[in-house]
């Protein structure tokens, strides 16, 4: 049983002064896993007091400074690695091998990749006799989603501290865990009192204070759009700076010379195994309509291969959805999609059998889908697949581009030069071809409605800096 009754401010933990405490339970079971405090609007004030009284010194701190820093964070974030899997499968349900396999060295990556693009940023230019800076903003406020949760927090916190920024950081209500140990990394890895803190809580009470509030510089936000409108209202009258990293619908194109296998592994890898709940998952398949069945002959086994149950077990291949508003969510969008006539190939409705304790989807595929449907407009967060016939190369990327969303998209073809001729024409701020793997620490970020800024690398630190000039007669 977890027990965290206080939230990481000023260099301590401490017990919320307003407040009250959640109790979490396994997405896998539901049982309860443990209890959390939650903040309220007094716990952001002396979060963002103590991050401000810090930012005066550590503003001030030189590359080199921040490279030994964020060296002994990474010594911390390794010694706890194993602790950090362990609590996203608590936390998320995700399977134990995708927690140690991609959750925690995804978030590695964003501190060992700060560490070099400290070691050669240029902070200072000369431009003739100009001098332009690049100085740390002010205060972080982090606003992270529950579907990452070692990625999200640990990218921005690292990329803010890279910058010279302090930082308070507001988890998803539903995944506390992992971020109360990262507070423990910064602590033993001995960040000084108020660069980092901790205020866990509801996202309309700590994220909207945040937002909202005079000491803080800059929001970063990944989450929904619903929310992150919220959020750059509540931060419209201090002229604050917003990122938001948002969903998508992401699509995934087979041109006609396709590998289907290399396109199986792809629905696999990004969408099925996460259970849905990425981001970034192709969810919407466009198939040549004379490959059409060829493809279905393909992908259906390997979705009904996959083994759904207990998140710790070896040999599971997909973890539940988080929880049970999430399972209603996806149950109402399958609903929707055999309303609207698309044909049911595998899936559908219900939960597994045998796994109705859990939040457990069955993994769903939709084939003779049209782009007007909702399932194929609304980002899902579910295992659930839209496939879509096109007759043209052409017709393709106008049904890729068809959607309010931009944040990745996917291409498979025999043909290396057809393919990227194709990637550079999807308005999405990521485009992976042939099963390529994604590389965490290029620029992150979407077109349209995915989003504005961009996270992770050189790119993720920029936006946690201010620009001056300094010009002397
Ligand atoms: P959410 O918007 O419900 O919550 C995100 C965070 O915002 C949480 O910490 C929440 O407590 C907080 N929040 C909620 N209401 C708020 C408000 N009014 N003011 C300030 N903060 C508020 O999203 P979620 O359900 O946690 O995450 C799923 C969404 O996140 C999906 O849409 C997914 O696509 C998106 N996402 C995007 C990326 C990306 O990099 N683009 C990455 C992961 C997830």
């Amino acid at each position: 049983m977890r027990e965290h009754n206080e939230l990481y401010i000023d260099g301590a933990w401490r017990a919320p002064l307003q407040g009250a405490v959640l109790e979490l339970t396994d997405p896998a079971t539901g049982e309860v896993t443990g209890r959390v405090a939650l903040g309220g609007e007094a716990d952001v004030d002396a979060a963002v007091a103590a991050a401000e009284r810090a930012f005066v010194s550590y503003s001030q701190t030189t590359a080199e400074e921040r490279i030994e820093l964020l060296e002994r964070i990474l010594v911390e974030f390794d010694r706890r690695a194993e602790d950090l899997a362990q609590a996203v499968t608590a936390e998320l349900g995700a399977p134990l091998s995708l927690a140690r396999g991609a959750h925690v060295p995804t978030g590695r990556v964003q501190v060992a990749t700060a560490i070099e693009v400290l070691k050669t940023y240029a902070f200072t230019e000369l431009r003739g006799e100009t001098e332009i800076r690049k100085e740390a903003l002010g205060v972080a406020g982090l606003i992270t989603p529950w579907n990452f949760p070692v990625l999200q927090p640990t990218g921005k916190t690292i990329s803010a501290l890279a910058a010279g920024c302090t930082v308070v950081l507001k988890p998803a209500q539903l995944t506390p865990y992992s971020a109360v140990i990262l507070a423990e990394i910064m602590d033993a890895a001995g960040v000084p009192a108020g660069v980092f803190n901790l205020v866990n809580g509801r996202g309309s009470v700590i994220g909207g204070t945040l937002s909202a509030h005079e000491g803080v510089g800059i929001v970063s936000f990944t989450g929904s759009a619903a929310a992150a409108e919220q959020v750059a209202v509540a931060a419209a009258p201090t002229v604050k700076r917003v990122t938001s990293e948002l969903g998508g619908k992401s699509p995934h194109i087979l041109l006609p010379d396709a590998d289907l296998g290399i396109a199986v592994n792809t629905a696999m890898t990004w969408l099925m195994s996460m259970t849905g709940q990425l981001c970034s998952a192709p969810s919407r398949t466009l198939v040549p309509r004379e490959r059409m069945e060829e493809f279905l002959s393909v992908l259906v086994p390997a979705v009904e291969a996959l083994k759904l149950g207990d998140p710790r077990a070896e040999d599971t291949t997909m973890g539940p959805l988080i929880s049970a508003e999430q399972w209603n969510t996806v149950q109402r969008y399958i609903r929707q999609g055999l309303d609207a006539g698309a044909r049911l190939v595998t899936g559908g409705l219900g939960k597994p059998e045998g796994l109705e304790a859990g939040h457990f989807a069955r993994p769903t595929v939709f084939a003779d889908v049209d782009n007007t449907m909702t399932i194929a407009r609304e980002e899902i967060f579910g295992p659930v697949m839209s496939v879509i016939a096109y007759d043209t190369v052409e017709e393709a990327i106008a049904i890729a581009n068809d959607t309010p969303f931009g944040l990745a998209a996917y291409v498979t073809s025999a043909d290396p030069t057809a393919a990227r001729a194709v990637a550079e024409r999807i308005r999405a701020g990521y485009v992976l071809i042939n099963d390529a793997e994604f590389d965490w620490s290029a620029p992150w970020g979407g077109y349209k409605q995915s989003g504005n800024g961009r996270e992770f690398g050189p790119d993720g630190m920029s936006e946690y800096l201010e620009t001056k000039v300094i010009r002397s007669s």
